[in-house]
C-alpha cells in the first residue's frame, strides 16, 4: 500500500463568511492574510521536494476557513494551481473542508472539475439549538442535505464534529454521532472545544458564562463517539487539534488557547482509555482475583496499551492491584489483545 502524504494549504478566516463563536481562525493557521495562486505552487514545490518516498499516494489539502464561500474566482484560482502536479500525477487528489451551508449543484460540479475528490463538512452538531448558540448560521438540516448531495457525485464524505460546545451535554453529542453515521462519511474529525483568544467564547469564559470541559472530561466524551465510530468503521483520523505553536499549552508565551482541554497527546489519551476499558473488562470476566496478568498485542498498539506517560499500567495496579507484563506478537491483529493470567491470589 502507498504511504500517503499531505501537502496542507491553510486558507485564512477570509474566505469565511461567519463568525462562529469558538473560532479564530487567523489565530489557528497562524496567517492572516489570504492565499494565491503563487502561494499554493510554492507549497506543493516545498512539500514535494521533501518527500523521500517514490512510493507515495499525494493529497494537496485546503485546510481551514470554508473553501467553497470564498469568491468563485479565488477557489479556481487556487485549484487551478494545483492541476498542472494533478495531470504529472505528483499530486493524486485534493481535498477541501467547508461549511455544510455552502453546498449545492453547481459548487459540487465545479469542485469535479478540478478533481477533488474529498470534501470534509464542519458540521460540530446537528443540534439547532447548539448550533445557533454558537453562531454556526447553519442547520442540522443543512448538514444533511449537503453530506447526501456529496455522496451523491460521488465525492468521499469527510465530517467534523465537536465536543463540550456551550450548552452541548454528552447525549447531544452522542446524537450527533449517531445523525452523522445516517449520513454515511468515510472519515470523521473530532474536536473538544478549546477557548481561543479573540473570539467571542473567550469573552463568555471570562464572564464566567461558558465552562469549557476539562481534559478528563473531553477524553470520556471522546472515547464513546469514537466508539461508535469505530462499530460502523468510519475511520477517525483526528482527535483534538493539531498542535501548532498557537495551538499549545496555554502557559506557552505564544499560545492562543486560553482555556480548555488541551493536552499535546490528546488522540493518545482517548485510545489509551479505550485501551483500558477493554482489559479491565476482560479480567474483569477472568474467574479469579488475578495478581498479574500477560498482554499480549500487535506493536502498533503497544504504546496505547500502555497509556500516556504509563498511566494505564499504573492505574491498573492502583485501581485493582493487578501487575501487568506486555508482550509484543506481530501475529495478533491490530486492534484486538490477548490476556494470560500469570498470577492469581489463592
Ligand atoms: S465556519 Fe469554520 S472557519 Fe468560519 S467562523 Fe465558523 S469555524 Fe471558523
Amino acid at each position: 500500500m502507498k504511504k500517503e502524504y499531505i501537502i496542507p494549504i491553510f486558507v485564512p478566516h477570509i474566505g469565511c463568511p461567519n463568525n462562529c463563536t469558538f473560532c479564530n481562525q487567523k489565530r489557528i493557521s497562524g496567517q492572516t492574510k489570504m492565499v494565491t495562486a503563487k502561494d499554493v505552487e510554492e507549497t506543493i514545490e516545498y512539500y514535494l521536494k521533501n518527500f523521500r518516498d517514490n512510493h507515495k499516494y499525494v493529497e494537496v489539502a485546503f485546510f481551514g476557513g470554508s473553501f467553497t464561500a470564498i469568491e468563485k474566482e479565488k477557489q479556481e484560482e487556487l485549484l487551478e494551481a494545483t492541476q498542472k502536479y494533478i495531470k504529472e500525477k505528483l499530486v493524486n487528489s485534493i481535498r477541501i473542508s467547508t461549511r455544510p451551508d455552502c453546498i449545492d449543484k453547481e459548487i459540487l460540479k465545479r469542485m469535479k472539475k478540478y478533481h477533488v475528490k474529498t470534501i470534509e463538512l464542519g458540521v460540530q452538531s446537528t443540534n439547532n439549538y447548539i448550533l445557533s448558540k454558537c453562531k454556526r448560521g447553519h442547520t442540522g438540516e443543512d448538514v444533511k442535505k449537503a453530506s447526501k448531495l456529496i455522496r451523491k457525485y460521488g465525492f468521499v464524505l469527510g465530517h467534523q464534529m465537536m465536543v463540550g460546545l456551550p450548552e452541548s451535554t454528552k447525549q447531544d453529542e452522542i446524537n450527533t454521532a449517531k445523525e452523522l453515521i445516517k449520513l454515511k462519511p468515510k472519515i470523521v474529525r473530532i474536536y473538544p472545544v478549546l477557548v481561543i483568544k479573540d473570539t467571542e467564547l473567550a469573552d463568555e469564559y471570562e464572564k464566567g458564562e461558558y465552562t469549557p470541559l476539562t481534559v478528563g472530561q473531553a477524553v470520556e466524551r471522546c472515547k464513546e463517539i469514537v466508539d461508535l465510530f469505530n462499530r460502523n468503521k468510519i475511520n477517525v483520523i483526528r482527535i483534538g487539534l493539531q498542535n501548532t505553536e498557537e495551538i499549545s499549552d496555554p502557559s506557552t508565551e505564544k499560545s492562543s488557547v486560553v482555556a480548555g482541554p488541551y493536552h499535546p497527546a490528546f488522540r493518545q489519551l482517548v485510545e489509551s482509555s479505550m485501551w483500558y476499558d477493554s482489559i479491565v473488562n476482560k479480567i474483569k470476566k477472568v474467574n479469579a482475583k488475578v495478581k498479574k496478568v500477560k498482554i499480549i498485542a500487535n506493536d502498533v498498539n503497544i504504546n496505547n496499551i500502555i497509556g500516556h506517560k504509563k498511566e494505564n499500567i499504573e492505574k491498573l495496579k492502583d485501581v485493582y492491584d493487578v501487575e501487568v507484563v506486555i508482550e509484543r506478537n506481530d501475529e495478533i491483529k491490530p486492534g484486538k489483545f490477548e490476556l494470560e493470567i500469570l498470577e492469581s491470589y489463592e
